[in-house]
């Protein structure tokens, strides 16, 4: 029971660690090594007095590019149906790719409140840089650093009012 938000993207965008971040005060975390073999990790988080369920998804190790396709899209729809609202997250780094493409197809037609978070704006270069991810055409877009924490606030304040 519970508010619950999914956090998906394609892998090393950065999940993971704003998971374990967000999860940090409340000591929730499950060690590293398990969530590799399993394809998605939850937890409970906190923010602004409120607290709420979320779902690392993505654990998963691809095959081959066409079962990573496959499986990536698969964890975006059952996310879609487990979750309340969902975090999508990119990274400026990498900038878009076909992968963070075809997941915006599927979240734009979402009914439930989708977040585009581009993580690894770490400083202000990568700031100017990150608004190509404006193209993607999701109307929440936040910039983050999961490294160091900036701009996640402004995010969970979104998350958080719909609770
Ligand atoms: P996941 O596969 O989406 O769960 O991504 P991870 O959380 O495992 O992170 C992938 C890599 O990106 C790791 O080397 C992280 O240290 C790095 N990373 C995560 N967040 C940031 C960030 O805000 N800035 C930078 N520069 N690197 C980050
Ligand atoms: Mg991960």
């Amino acid at each position: 029971a519970g508010f619950t938000v999914a956090i998906v993207g394609r892998p090393n965008v950065g999940k993971s660690t704003f998971f374990n971040r967000l999860l940090e005060q409340r000591k929730a975390i499950v060690d590293d090594v398990s969530g590799v073999t399993r394809d998605r990790q939850y937890g409970v988080a906190e923010w602004a007095g409120k607290s709420f369920n979320v779902i690392d998804t993505g654990g998963f190790v691809p095959q081959s590019e066409d079962v990573f396709e496959r499986e990536i899209k698969k964890q975006v729809l059952i996310a879609l149906e487990e979750a309340n609202a969902v975090i999508f997250m990119t990274d400026t780094v990498t900038g878009i790719t076909d992968l963070d493409d075809a997941m915006a197809d599927l979240l734009r037609r979402s009914p439930k409140p989708v977040f585009l978070a581009v993580n690894k704006v770490d400083n202000h270069e990568r700031y100017l840089e990150a608004s190509e991810f404006y193209g993607l055409g999701l109307e929440n877009t936040f910039f983050i650093s999961a490294m160091s924490g900036s701009g996640s606030g402004e995010l969970l304040d979104a998350v958080s009012a719909l609770i």
